[in-house]
């Protein structure tokens, strides 16, 4: 039986990852709904190759191109954000893989969890956001939720055949970002151009600059208390710069388990569209002669502040990670258009997270009103 998958963000750099996962089982998956936000030629390249039944391009003013280049073909196609949080819902999809960039990741995921149909996570943004509310959805339209995330993904693996064993902590293993044992003085100046370059993976440009600044650690240490029930004290962020290990659980027997291989997003994708089977493949093998030594460090959370900010976040629960991650949105943007400097980035979150209104026990009203509110203050502070 093929897997009927809907890949929402198919034009980002994990959506072209899990496309290029797909075509190499074609009797196992099948491409049968396709979204971007903006990119309508990529998506219509992509929909001309795959076939999928809909097409969705979020901006509405792309809809004409997009229609006109696929109605020969019987594809559907619609447009508007809306049209993707009703997509979800059909009967004929097995599998929705979220790939969407940031907060906009919110909606159709919690729609795509009331459908019970199993997710494949890729958006961390909508656990960091609204966590508690993605759990309890999760618990009671009784949704799977599989990580794409390749530390999440590793955890996850290492967790397979444990049944109820508790787990004493985690390690989420950080490759340190390109600016590895820099000092504070060395960051004021640093440019978007280098920040840009990862050491070892291959990334869109948000998670690229989150993982610069250690932001995306401290988005993943949410994530993952999220998605395997962790406590703060159970959490232990170690860099480790060769990627090689993607995270590793500590059993309460003290026995460690880790995943390993070369640093290729293409691996986690792989295993959660095919859980719980693994499929083989031919990506580059790890061989331990190669690399004789694996090293390991504590993060520098004096100079990387994200990281502190995301475990404070954490720490006081409520709205506080939805605040975080929308004010890191405007900043990171802010950066990429070069507005802000690499170090302004944690001030100006750190500000939003000292003046927005903390609220205890948030709904997705209030979700969705806090991210909206530290958007237009932290523009303002811009
Ligand atoms: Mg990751």
């Amino acid at each position: 039986m093929k897997k009927n998958i809907a890949l929402l963000g198919s034009t980002g750099s994990i959506g072209v990852q899990t496309l290029e996962v797909i075509v190499a089982y074609p009797d196992l998956f099948n491409i049968e709904v396709l979204t971007a936000n903006n990119n309508s030629a990529l998506l219509i390249e992509q929909a001309k190759i795959f076939k999928p039944n809909t097409v969705i391009i979020a901006n509405n003013h792309k809809y004409h191109e997009v229609n006109n280049a696929l109605a020969d073909l019987g594809i559907k196609v619609y447009s508007g954000a809306e049209s993707i949080e009703q997509i979800v819902a059909s009967e004929s999809i097995d599998v929705i893989l979220t790939a969407l960039v940031g907060y906009s990741g919110l909606k159709p995921t919690i729609s795509a969890i009331k459908s019970g149909k199993k997710i494949a996570l890729a958006n961390k943004e909508t656990l960091v956001v609204a966590g508690d509310l993605i759990t309890k959805l999760c618990a009671e339209y009784k949704t799977e939720i599989y990580p794409v995330d390749s530390e999440h993904s590793a955890i996850f693996q290492c967790l397979v055949g444990e049944g109820a064993s508790p787990i004493e902590k985690i390690y989420l293993t950080a490759s340190g970002g390109p600016f590895r044992g820099k000092k504070l003085e060395e960051l004021k100046l640093i440019t978007k151009k280098q920040a840009l370059k990862h050491p070892n993976w291959v990334m869109g440009s948000k998670i690229t600059i989150d993982s610069a600044t250690l932001m995306n650690k401290g988005l993943e240490v949410i994530e993952a208390k999220w998605l395997f029930n962790l406590k703060k004290e159970q959490i232990e962020v170690v860099v480790h710069p060769q990627s090689i290990i993607h995270s590793a659980v500590q059993f309460e027997d003290g026995s460690i388990k880790a995943q390993m291989g070369i640093p290729d997003m293409k691996l986690p994708i792989q295993y959660a569209l095919g859980f719980p089977q693994r499929l083989k493949n031919n990506f580059k093998r790890f061989n331990f002669l190669d690399y004789p030594s694996l090293t390991f460090e504590k993060p520098d959370i004096k100079t990387f502040r994200n990281l502190d900010l995301a475990y404070r976040a954490m720490d006081r629960g409520g709205n506080s990670a939805c605040v975080l991650n929308a004010a890191n949105e405007i900043a990171v943007e802010a950066f990429l258009n070069d507005k802000i400097g690499f170090l302004n980035m944690s001030d100006l979150i750190d500000n939003c997270l000292e003046k927005i209104t903390f609220v205890k026990s948030p709904t997705l009203e209030d979700y969705v009103e806090t991210d909206q509110q530290t958007r237009i203050l932290a523009k303002k502070l811009l």
